[in-house]
């Protein structure tokens, strides 16, 4: 399928000079939704994944239905504070600002593997706090589950040491 025919690109927003990338018009298709957790479900089997995690908002959109797709379970990052339970955090810069994130202490066990989603790569800033988090429960990251990525804002190169699966990318 190509994706690219489903995702609209929003000029200047949220600020001047970003071209944000818009999935809500993939998702609004239910056979290219349906088409894109496919592709990313046979590559979280081909990691051999325990669990699944993603960052709120848009990596919930991506992770919870390759999960249950799988049968296996599915973990949130949150920003800092909409967590109720004990949590560890990591700070994060993004493409446009900075945060804190998220994840319950026991939301993920020793040598779990597990597969990071999210809806888009910028910079990888989110996706390297995600990883701290896990890693620092003891958990192993096998690979990191796209629809977009952004290839001239590297993130590839600062996620290097990982797997990286995307469905479409933008030059
Ligand atoms: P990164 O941390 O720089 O890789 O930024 C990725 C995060 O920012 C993801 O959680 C995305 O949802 C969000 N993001 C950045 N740029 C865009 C965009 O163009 N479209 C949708 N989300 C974006």
């Amino acid at each position: 399928m190509d994706y690219k025919e489903h995702i609209t690109i929003v000029k200047d927003y949220p600020q001047p000079g970003i071209r944000f990338k818009d999935i809500t018009t993939l998702m609004q298709d239910g056979e290219a939704y349906h088409q894109a957790i496919q592709d990313m479900a046979v590559y979280a089997k081909q990691q051999n994944v325990d669990v699944i995690v993603g960052p709120e908002a848009r990596g919930f959109v991506v992770g919870c239905p390759i999960a249950v797709s799988l049968g296996i379970g599915f973990v949130p990052v949150r920003k800092s504070g909409k967590l109720p339970r004990e949590v560890v955090e990591a700070d994060y810069g993004l493409e446009y600002g900075k945060d804190r994130l998220a994840i319950h202490k026991d939301a993920i066990k020793p040598g779990q593997r597990v597969l990071i989603t999210d809806d888009l790569l910028a910079t990888g800033g989110t996706i390297e706090a995600t990883i701290h988090l896990i890693e620092e429960l003891g958990g192993v990251v096998v690979g990191l589950a796209f629809m977009i990525e952004l290839g001239y804002l590297d993130g590839r190169d600062r996620l290097g040491d990982y797997d990286i699966f995307t469905l479409t990318k933008y030059e």
